[in-house]
């Protein structure tokens, strides 16, 4: 049996393999307040470090899945679909892809994250809305709060673990995952974003739910805002037919996928078309306690970032984008860092688009004209512009299932 928190971090240190009492020993401790945060730390960064085995990380998504509240849908007739993103820069697709399914008739229960380091969450997203939201599986909120602030997410076991015990605890029969690899991700590359996806697929098949896993590329922000409250307006435009086609692309795979789970017929496509997706994402708004009649916050600052020379838009790099949103406010420094809701970031000109020196790229969203002025030169370098025409590059690259992996193309 573990003897200290010291002996379980060195343990892993050293390359170590835990046995499952380790893991709910560390977890338990941390929970309770016997372990603090700087040995918690140490040990995530071991994991990043040293990673896990498949049945380290099984135990671990275990031992986070038991820690809290597991629903039980059994009475909600029908197949209930989940759908999660690991996180992405602009990645607003499950404020869109989950209403359209539910508006075709699939049962979707949603537990939903904060801003991870420079990607997005959803809740922070939808706690711009005026209202409320609720709390589970408190060692993920406990390590995911951790994590943020000690560059201790970039880790398979630490993300598949993390996203899995939510989506077990959340009580779908089913799961859709989105997982996306680049600059603006937690995976730098396809390769890596495979073996997450294979990883969160068997963790899911394992624990009884259809669990689906889309590749998705990550190198440049999805859809035209980064921003809390900016990320809900273009949710909404996008489900009034009014979105980015890369952003209504995936969303509508996302959506297509949740149907297929759930063996629903209807075509989420006509669920856009007719408006009904955008009216099924209002009254999952107001069902959560959120007025979206008394308006989105605005920020009381917006500006313009000029481009510094003529060209096509060939990258905007995710990255700098997600950093520069970090900055402005739209996630958290600090464990403790309240997030601005109304802070961000609006492109004006994406990938492909032609531009002259002076016109804008972006608009900037801040609570001063000095923090906006700040994170200027960082945005200037994030567009790369080329002389010739550009195409925009592929977005969903794999498809993971309990029968392995198909690439698109
Ligand atoms: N999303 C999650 O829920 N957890 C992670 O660790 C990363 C992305």
């Amino acid at each position: 049996m573990t003897k200290s928190a010291l002996e379980v971090i060195s343990r892993k240190r050293d390359g170590g393999e835990h046995p499952p009492e380790e893991i709910e020993f560390l977890l338990s401790g941390y929970l309770k307040g016997d372990i603090p945060d700087y040995q918690m730390a140490a040990w995530l960064m071991a994991v990043c470090i040293r990673g896990m085995t498949r049945a380290e990380t099984l135990a671990l998504t275990q031992a986070m899945v038991r820690s809290g509240e597991v629903l039980d849908l059994s009475g909600i007739p029908g197949t209930k679909v989940d759908k999660h993103s690991t996180g992405g820069v602009g990645d607003k697709v499950t404020l869109i892809g989950p209403p359209l399914a539910a508006a075709c008739g699939v049962k979707v229960p949603k537990l939903s994250g904060r801003a991870l380091a420079h990607t997005g969450g959803t809740l922070d997203k939808l706690e711009s809305v005026p209202g409320q939201s609720p709390h589970m599986v408190p060692a993920d909120k406990a390590l995911y709060a951790l994590r943020d602030v000690t560059a201790t997410v970039p880790s398979v076991p630490l993300i598949a673990s993390s996203v899995m015990s939510k989506k077990i605890a959340a009580g779908a029969d089913a799961i859709v995952l989105d997982v996306k690899f680049g600059r603006g991700a937690f995976m730098p590359d396809v390769a890596a974003a495979e073996e997450l996806a294979t990883e969160m697929v068997l963790l899911g098949e394992g624990a009884g739910r259809r669990t689906v896993a889309l590749v998705t590329a990550m190198d440049n922000p999805l859809g035209r805002s980064v921003g809390n409250a900016l990320e809900v307006q273009e949710a909404l435009d996008a489900l009034a037919g009014k979105g980015d086609e890369e952003l209504l692309q995936v969303s509508l795979v996302v959506a297509r996928e949740m149907c297929w789970l759930a063996e629903v017929e209807t075509d989420p496509g006509d669920a856009l078309r007719s408006g009904a997706g955008r009216a099924k994402f209002l009254e999952m708004l107001a069902a959560q306690g959120g007025h979206i009649e008394k308006g989105l916050p605005v920020a009381a600052v917006q500006l313009s970032i000029p481009a510094l020379g003529d060209g096509y838009v060939e990258s905007i790099d995710a990255l700098e984008v997600g950093l520069s949103g970090l900055e402005l406010g739209v996630g958290r420094k600090k464990k403790e860092d309240p997030v601005d809701p109304a802070a961000g970031i609006v492109i004006e000109a994406q990938v492909g688009a032609k531009v002259k020196a002076g016109e804008p790229l972006a608009v900037v969203h801040a609570r001063t004209e000095e923090l906006a002025r700040s994170v200027m030169p960082r945005l200037q370098k994030a567009w790369r512009l080329r002389a010739h025409e550009v195409a925009r590059p592929p977005h969903v690259l794999a498809r993971v299932d309990k029968d392995g992996m198909t690439r698109a193309g």
